[in-house]
């Protein structure tokens, strides 16, 4: 099998780029062992919300060049500040294009209110999420009666210390009952199944009016629309205040939706994806990858011009932490990390944790290095880089996005020269 671009992952950045390369006409393939991150992330996609050093950041584009200063080895560093913002609003478009409705622009953060009614900047957030400043005064936090995941009275805990009038309340849906007779099956992505049917939406929406009382707004679990936003429209168009959702915790049906939406628009494009497999080992020559083995295609060969990493971080499988150092598996690629074993981690837990910033070295082209050469054909994108850390930095999904706009562009261009 031939392919003009060979992507390993399909989480966020394997995606982007897909879509991206398949959108200009290349044929594609996304070989993607298991779940993502986005499964489990909240769906707001940050950009850079702090500096290494502590600064809180409002407007990312005024912060890179300072990044670069503290953090030349940063994905942004390497990219250039200019080009992370191009690739930003690149990305904006993009996620558009895929009928994937955000709130937010990379010139300025916003806050966004976090399943503990607290606020936090990011760079893009669904549009059900409540963002500050909040224009409503009035609050019921509805919770899911059973449902653990989501504490509507640690929402409205932290929600009325800003001197705003909350009240709770349970919602309970008849046809949830078989759910919550098993809770280790009550989680947001099964809550959502039920919620999403249209014979269940009218119940809803009777139930939520009964609750929402003079209130001005309702926030809920996101347990609605694993597909698509059309419940949560539906919904929120026929109740008398508006409706919010907040994460809960994973299962996050908005990073799921997400992740649907992009796997389907990346399937329009007829883009080819290979769900459940996974990339085993390669073989390069004179510098280039010739050939990727897969567990499900055995000893058939899978070839391509262009081969993207986009496997992720120790989360998904991309990096591996052996008691001989940290590696990557599938091609053995130059790791940075930490001199020592005991460098790795940070003996205060809340401090920022060294082993997140290792990571595959690459050069501005994102090329990866192998006993300090390049692959040719071969580039690495998200979070299997080596320099960022997406926790205290707040800038996860950008590096994954712009990073992913930046390979595609490369190998567009490439693809042009020889033409
Ligand atoms: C739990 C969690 C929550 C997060 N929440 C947020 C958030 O809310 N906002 C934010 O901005 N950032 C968040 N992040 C940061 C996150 O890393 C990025 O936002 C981004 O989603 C990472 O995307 P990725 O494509 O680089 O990697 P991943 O999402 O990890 O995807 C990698 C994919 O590669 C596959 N894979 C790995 N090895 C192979 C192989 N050999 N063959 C085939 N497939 C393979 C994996 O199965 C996986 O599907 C979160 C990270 C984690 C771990």
């Amino acid at each position: 099998m031939k392919f003009d671009s060979l992507i390993i992952g399909g989480g966020l950045a394997g995606l982007m780029c897909g879509i991206r390369l398949a959108e200009a006409g290349q044929r594609c393939v996304i070989i993607s062992r298991g779940q993502s991150a986005l499964h489990f992330s909240s769906g707001s996609l940050d950009l850079l919300a702090e500096l290494p050093d502590g600064t809180p950041v409002n407007a990312p584009p005024e912060a890179f060049e300072a990044l670069k200063q503290q953090a030349p080895l940063h994905p942004y560093s390497l990219m250039g500040a200019e080009n992370v913002c191009r690739y930003a609003a690149d990305a904006e478009a993009l996620f558009a294009r895929a009928n994937i409705s955000l709130q937010g622009s990379f010139k300025q953060n916003h806050r966004r209110v976090t399943p503990l009614g607290t606020q936090r900047a990011t760079w893009l957030s669904p549009q059900e999420i409540p963002i500050a400043p909040l224009p409503w005064k009035r609050i019921t936090v509805v919770g899911i009666a059973g449902f653990l995941d989501f504490q509507a009275e640690l929402v409205a805990g932290s929600l009325a210390g800003q001197q705003l009038d909350v009240r709770i309340a349970e919602l309970t849906l008849p046809a949830l009952d078989v759910l919550r007779n098993n809770p280790s099956e009550f989680r947001a992505a099964n809550i959502a199944r039920v919620m999403d049917m249209p014979e269940q939406q009218s119940l809803l929406i009777e139930e939520l009016k009964t609750l929402a009382g003079d209130s001005e707004v309702l926030f809920m679990p996101a347990c609605l629309g694993s597909e698509d936003a059309q419940a949560f429209r539906t919904i929120g168009s026929q109740l008398p205040c508006a409706l919010r959702l907040l994460p809960t915790l994973p299962p996050s049906v908005l990073g799921m939706r997400m992740y649907n939406q992009l796997r389907r628009r990346f399937q329009q494009l007829n883009g080819l994806m290979m769900p459940g497999d996974a990339v085993l080992r390669a073989e390069t020559q004179h510098q280039n990858v010739s050939a990727i083995f897969t567990r499900n295609h055995g000893e058939v060969p899978l070839r391509a011009k262009n081969v993207v990493l986009a496997s992720g971080s120790f989360f998904s499988g991309g990096l591996e932490a052996k008691f001989s150092g940290i590696r990557e598996p599938v091609f053995g690629l130059d790791i940075h990390a930490p001199a020592t074993r005991e460098a790795w981690c940070h003996e205060d837990f809340f401090s920022p944790q060294p082993y997140l910033q290792a990571g595959v070295a690459v050069d501005e082209s994102f090329h990866p290095l192998r006993d300090g050469r390049p692959i040719e054909n071969l580039y690495a994108i998200g979070s299997v880089l080596a320099g960022f850390d997406p926790l205290q930095q707040g800038c996860g999904a950008g590096v994954s996005v712009t990073g992913a706009l930046h390979v595609a562009q490369h190998i567009l261009a490439a693809q042009e020269v020889c033409a």
